[in-house]
C-alpha cells in the first residue's frame, strides 16, 4: 500500500520510508526526538527580555516541556515590526537553557548567521519563508546540528520532502518536519492546518514530524484543540507559542497562550499523549507502519 506513494514522492527517497529505515530518531540532550517519547517545544514567539524568556522557560517545564522555543531573528510580515534581538536574544537562550536544562530550538534565517546561531541552538528552526532557502539549508545542514524545517507557507508535501532531502544530501540525518499551517482560500484562521499532510508524513517518511498549533490556528482559543488533532494525527511532538502575558507580546501575541493555559493545554493533552506514545513504543519495538498500528 505504502510502495503506491512512493511514485508521487519519487524525487526524494531519501526522506521515505524503506525496508531498514522506517523511522528517524533525533538525539537532543538527554533525550530523543521521534522516539518513543512525545516531545513538546514551547516559549515565546520572541525572545523580549531576560525576565519574559526566564519565567516562561521554568513555567512550560513544569509543564512538561522539553524544549524551548523563541525567536532572536524574527521573519516578519512588516518591515517595521520588531525584528528579534539577535546576539542578545540568543545569549538569553543559552542561560535560560543552563537554568532549566531545556533544549533551545531558535529560527536561523540567514546563512551568514548558522555558525553564531549553531553555537547557541540545539535544534535550528528553518522557517516557513525559508523552507525554499537552498543555501541557508545546505549551510544549516552542514552545521551539524538537527533542524527543525517548517513547510513553506504554500509548499506541497512534496516541496517539504525537496527541502528535507537536500538537507539530507548535505549530510545532515537530523531532520525534524514541521506541519504549520498553509494558506487556502479560508480565512476564518491565520492559516489552514493540514492536519492529514502529518498523517501522509507519518505514512511514507522516516523523518520526525512536528506539529504547530499556534502558526497553524493563529489564535490562542484553537490552539489546546488543533495541538490535540496534532497528536491524533500521528505527529511526534509540538511547538507551541507561550507568553507570560500574551496582551503585550511583541510577536504573535493573538496566537500564544498564556502560563495557565498552556498548563491547562498539556493536562487535557496527557491521556492523548499517552495513547500516542503507547503507539510509538509499540511501533518501535515491532519495526511497524504507523498505519498498520493505528488500523
Ligand atoms: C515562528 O516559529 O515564530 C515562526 C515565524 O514560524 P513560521 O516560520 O512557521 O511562520
Ligand atoms: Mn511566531
Amino acid at each position: 500500500m505504502r510502495e503506491s506513494w512512493q511514485g508521487r514522492f519519487g524525487e526524494t527517497p531519501g526522506v521515505l520510508k524503506g525496508a531498514s529505515h522506517e523511522q528517524t530518531i533525533v538525539p537532543v540532550l538527554d533525550f530523543e526526538i521521534g522516539g518513543s517519547e512525545f516531545i513538546t517545544m514551547a516559549g515565546p514567539c520572541s525572545v523580549e527580555t531576560e525576565a519574559q524568556l526566564l519565567s516562561t522557560a521554568h513555567s512550560v517545564r513544569r509543564a512538561g516541556a522539553r524544549i524551548l522555543r523563541g525567536g532572536a531573528f524574527k521573519p516578519r510580515t512588516s518591515p517595521y515590526s520588531f525584528q528579534g534581538l539577535g546576539l542578545d536574544g540568543l545569549k538569553l537562550l543559552a542561560h535560560a537553557r543552563h537554568e532549566t536544562g531545556l533544549a533551545i530550538v531558535t529560527e536561523v534565517m540567514s546563512e551568514t548567521d548558522v555558525d553564531l546561531v549553531a553555537e547557541y541552538a540545539d535544534i535550528l528552526q528553518i522557517g516557513s519563508r525559508n523552507m525554499e532557502n537552498d543555501s541557508l539549508i545546505v549551510a544549516a545542514a552542514r552545521s551539524g546540528r538537527p533542524m527543525l524545517l517548517k513547510r513553506g507557507l504554500v509548499a506541497t508535501v512534496a516541496d517539504l520532502f525537496r527541502a528535507a532531502q537536500l538537507a539530507l544530501d548535505y549530510g545532515n540525518p537530523n531532520v525534524i518536519l514541521c506541519e504549520r499551517g498553509i494558506r487556502t482560500f479560508e480565512t476564518a484562521m491565520r492559516n489552514t492546518f493540514d492536519a492529514a499532510s502529518i498523517a501522509v508524513m507519518k505514512h511514507v517518511s522516516h523523518l520526525p514530524v512536528i506539529a504547530d498549533p499556534s502558526h497553524a490556528t493563529g489564535r490562542r482559543d484553537l490552539v489546546p484543540f488543533a495541538a490535540r488533532i496534532g497528536v491524533a494525527a500521528g505527529a511526534d511532538g509540538l511547538i507551541v507559542e507561550v507568553h507570560p502575558d500574551p496582551d503585550t507580546a511583541w510577536s504573535d501575541g493573538d496566537q500564544s497562550l498564556d502560563f495557565a493555559e498552556f498548563d491547562a493545554m498539556m493536562v487535557s493533552l496527557a491521556p492523548w499523549i499517552a495513547l500516542r506514545e503507547g503507539e510509538m513504543r509499540l511501533r518501535l519495538e515491532n519495526n511497524l507502519d504507523v498505519a498498520e498500528v493505528a488500523g
